[in-house]
């Protein structure tokens, strides 16, 4: 089966239900694959208190149902479909789901996102949302004087140890190696800060407490240099070690910087492909917000209603 859409968007978090909403009130009519994690990294965390229009927050699920049926309601066809590849050697663009499944499109809007890389036990899976978070800028505020701790040695760690002293009574840096990876700037902004402490040569080998029962109680830690494990009690983990765009299936086709992330025109969601669009956290390494990510899918739509037009 092959469907054709003048606006083909693939990936539904902030970015890409944006650009539908304002591809379907264009008159577009687009068809939205909405990927293997429909609503995107949203639909992972709870409360989201920084999204613009709630002014007593809502449940990040909740958000993301809002963004699809606003979408929806303006005729945006949205599937739950994971793209398995892409043909963009020439007009209309091929998409490929499935043996089955196919799409062409005129204009591809690429709303793919990105995923927090995670340490990768059971237990951080299981709280992700009750204590564990991947975003402290989403998350911080939840944790006035409260402890916390943060996994990383990067800019991101170092960035976010330092966000979150603002609201934290402690904040512990917990890093693999005793260097980090960090810019020095930030490192030594961070050292002076008297709320930091940093755990050298550590990793977390579980985080300890149940959703249920009040979320993160504390987390056992082992050692890197000689495999001593021991317990400690904190409010929440914060995840810092790095982020994973997700562009495989356009590694072959579409430029990417060396991490990984689309890249754009300046001041556009342009790909040097015509017709073909970037927008949300696939291409941007910075701000990572639901609200950066969506005004970013308007502007991913709008430049594609342009493209089409001429
Ligand atoms: P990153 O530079 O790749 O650092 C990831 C950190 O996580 C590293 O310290 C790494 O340890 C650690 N790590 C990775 N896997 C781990 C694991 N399984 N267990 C424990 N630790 C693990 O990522 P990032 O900090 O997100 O930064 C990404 C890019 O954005 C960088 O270029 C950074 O400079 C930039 N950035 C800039 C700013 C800013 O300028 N304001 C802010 C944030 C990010 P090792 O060091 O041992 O490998």
């Amino acid at each position: 089966m092959s469907e054709h859409a003048k606006v083909l968007i693939i990936g539904s978090g902030p970015a890409g239900l944006t650009a539908a909403i304002y591809a379907a009130r264009a008159d577009l009519k687009p068809i939205v694959l909405e990927g293997s994690q429909p609503g995107g990294q949203l639909t992972i965390t709870t409360e989201v208190e920084n999204y613009p229009g709630f002014v007593d927050g809502i449940q990040g699920p909740e958000l993301m149902e809002i963004f699809r049926a606003q979408a929806n309601r303006f005729g945006a066809v949205t599937k739950f479909e994971h793209v398995a590849n892409v043909d963009f050697s020439q007009r209309p663009y091929k998409v490929t789901v499935d043996a089955n499944t196919k799409y062409t499109a005129d204009a591809i809007i690429i709303a793919t996102g990105a995923t927090a890389r995670l340490l990768g036990i059971e237990s951080e899976t299981k709280l992700m949302g009750f204590g564990v978070s991947a975003c402290a800028t989403c998350d911080g505020f939840f944790y006035r004087d409260k402890e916390v701790i943060v996994v990383g040695g990067g800019d991101s760690a170092l960035e976010e140890a330092t966000f979150l002293t603002k609201f934290a009574s402690k904040v512990y840096l917990v890093h693999r190696r005793d260097e980090f990876r960090g810019s020095k700037i930030m490192i030594q902004r961070t050292l002076d800060n008297p709320k930091v402490e940093v755990i050298y040569n550590a990793t977390i080998d579980e985080i300890l407490g149940e959703p249920m029962a009040g979320g993160v109680k504390g987390v056992r830690l082992k050692d890197t240099v000689n495999g001593e494990l021991r317990e400690m009690n904190i409010d929440g983990v914060f995840m810092a070690i790095g982020h994973k765009p997700n562009t495989e299936i356009f590694a072959d086709t579409l430029k990417t910087n060396k991490a990984g992330y689309l890249i754009t025109k300046p001041d556009s969601t342009a790909t040097d492909l015509p017709g073909v669009f970037a927008c949300g956290d696939v291409r941007d390494p910075l701000y990572r917000q639901a609200i950066t990510a969506a005004g970013n899918g308007c502007m991913a739509a709008l430049e594609a209603e342009r493209f089409l037009s001429e």
